[in-house]
C-alpha cells in the first residue's frame, strides 16, 4: 500500500530534522481524531528528539481529557499570547484534520502571516492551498490512521510507544463510529492490528469515550429522541434541534451532543439527519448521511460549510427557528438526490 509518495516522505523528514521550533494545531472544537491524532504526532516528534507544542483553537469536551499529553495541550482561546508568540517563532507548523485555515477560528490571519514552513496533514477532500507539504488523502478513515501511515512509511514504527497507539486507535474509533461507517478498508485493520500489537486496550479506550456520560447528558439524548426529533419519510429525512434554553435546563456541556446527529439514520428509511444547536450568535449545525447523498455538497452550498460526503458541517446566521425553516423548505429541492441510495 503505497498512497504517500517517498519524495513527499522525504521532505517531512528533512523538514523535522531541520526544525527547532514546531507547533501542531488542529482544528476548532476538536473531537476525537483531532486529538487522537495531534497527540499521535506530538508523541511521535518527542520520540524523534522535538519539543513540539501542541495548539488548539478551544477547548474540547472531557471524554478526550483521559488522552496521553492531555495535559501538555495549549488552548488558544485562554492563552493567545502563549500560542500567537509560538507561531511567530515556529518553523514548522503541522496542520491536522482540516483543509482550511478558518477552521481554526481566530488563527488564520496569524498562521497566514507566519514564516514557518506549513505541513498538512487530512483526510478531507479540497485541501486548502496554505501549506508547503500536504498530506491529504481521503483514503483513510481518519487523520489519526493517516498518522500511522506516516509514521510507518517513516520506517519509524519502532518508536510507536503504547501512548501513541492509542492516541491512534481513538481518532480511529471516533472517527469511524465504531467501525460503523468510513471503515470498509483492509488497511484500517491493518492499523488496528499493530496497535494491539503495540499493547493498547481498545475496550478500555471504549469505555473511555463512551462510558463517561452525566445523568443530565443521558436525559438530554432521551430528550431529544423522543421530544425533538422531526421526521419526514416522503424525504427520507429527519432532525434534532437544541435552543440554549434547553441546554441549560439539561446543564449542558460541550461534548454531550456529540453523536446525537447519528441517532435519526437508524430509523428504517432515513438517509439524511441534521442536527442543530443554537450557539451565542449563530446555530451550529451537523449532517450525516448514509449511501450517496453528498451532505458535504449541500452543505456548503446552503449552510457555509463542508466536510466529508457522509458527514459534514455548517452555520448559519439566522435564528434557530429560521434556519429550521430553511432547512425543511430545501428538502423538497433534493428530493430526487434523496429518493437514490446506492
Ligand atoms: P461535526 O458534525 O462532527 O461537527 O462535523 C463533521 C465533519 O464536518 C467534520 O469532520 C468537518 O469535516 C466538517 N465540518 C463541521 N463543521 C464544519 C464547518 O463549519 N465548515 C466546514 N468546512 N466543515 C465542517
Ligand atoms: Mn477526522
Amino acid at each position: 500500500m503505497k498512497l504517500i509518495s517517498e519524495s513527499k516522505i522525504n521532505t517531512l523528514s528533512d523538514l523535522i530534522v531541520q526544525s527547532e521550533k514546531i507547533i501542531i494545531i488542529t482544528h476548532y472544537n476538536p473531537d476525537g481524531d483531532a486529538m487522537g491524532s495531534s497527540l499521535a504526532l506530538y508523541h511521535y516528534l518527542i520520540k524523534k528528539g522535538k519539543s513540539p507544542i501542541l495548539v488548539t483553537p478551544n477547548d474540547y469536551p472531557e471524554f478526550l481529557h483521559w488522552l496521553p499529553g492531555n495535559e501538555k495541550v495549549v488552548v488558544y482561546k485562554r492563552q493567545n499570547g502563549t500560542v500567537l508568540n509560538a507561531i511567530k517563532e515556529a518553523d514548522l507548523i503541522f496542520t491536522l484534520d482540516f483543509n482550511d485555515l478558518d477552521r481554526t477560528e481566530g488563527m488564520e490571519k496569524f498562521l497566514g502571516e507566519s514564516k514557518a514552513k506549513k505541513v498538512l496533514i487530512d483526510h478531507h477532500p479540497d485541501p486548502g492551498n496554505f501549506a508547503d507539504l500536504i498530506i491529504s488523502e481521503t483514503f483513510y478513515s481518519s487523520t489519526a490512521e493517516l498518522v500511522f501511515h506516516i509514521i510507518e512509511s517513516m520506517n519509524d514504527l519502532d518508536l510507536m510507544t503504547p501512548e501513541i497507539a492509542e492516541c491512534i486507535y481513538t481518532g480511529i474509533m471516533t472517527d469511524t463510529g465504531s467501525f460503523n461507517y468510513n471503515s470498509s478498508r483492509p488497511y484500517t485493520y491493518y492499523v488496528v492490528s499493530k496497535l494491539i500489537e503495540k499493547g493498547i486496550n481498545k475496550d478500555k479506550i471504549y469505555g473511555n469515550i463512551y462510558d463517561n456520560y452525566s445523568v443530565e447528558r443521558m436525559r438530554l439524548f432521551g430528550y431529544c429522541l423522543n421530544q425533538k426529533m422531526e421526521v419526514f419519510p416522503e424525504f427520507h429525512t429527519a432532525f434534532i434541534s437544541l435552543s440554549q434554553k434547553e441546554l441549560r435546563d439539561f446543564k449542558f456541556v460541550p461534548g454531550d451532543t456529540e453523536g446525537f446527529v447519528n441517532y435519526p439514520l437508524s430509523i428504517k428509511g432515513i438517509r439524511f439527519s441534521a442536527f442543530f444547536i443554537e450557539k451565542d450568535k449563530q446555530v451550529k449545525i451537523s449532517f450525516r448521511s448514509k449511501g450517496n447523498f453528498a451532505t458535504n455538497k449541500f452543505s456548503q452550498k446552503h449552510f457555509n460549510g463542508g466536510g466529508h460526503i457522509n458527514a459534514s458541517g455548517g452555520s448559519s446566521s439566522l435564528t434557530l427557528d429560521e434556519t429550521i425553516i430553511k432547512f425543511k423548505e430545501l428538502l423538497s429541492n433534493y428530493k430526487k438526490d434523496l429518493e437514490k441510495n446506492d
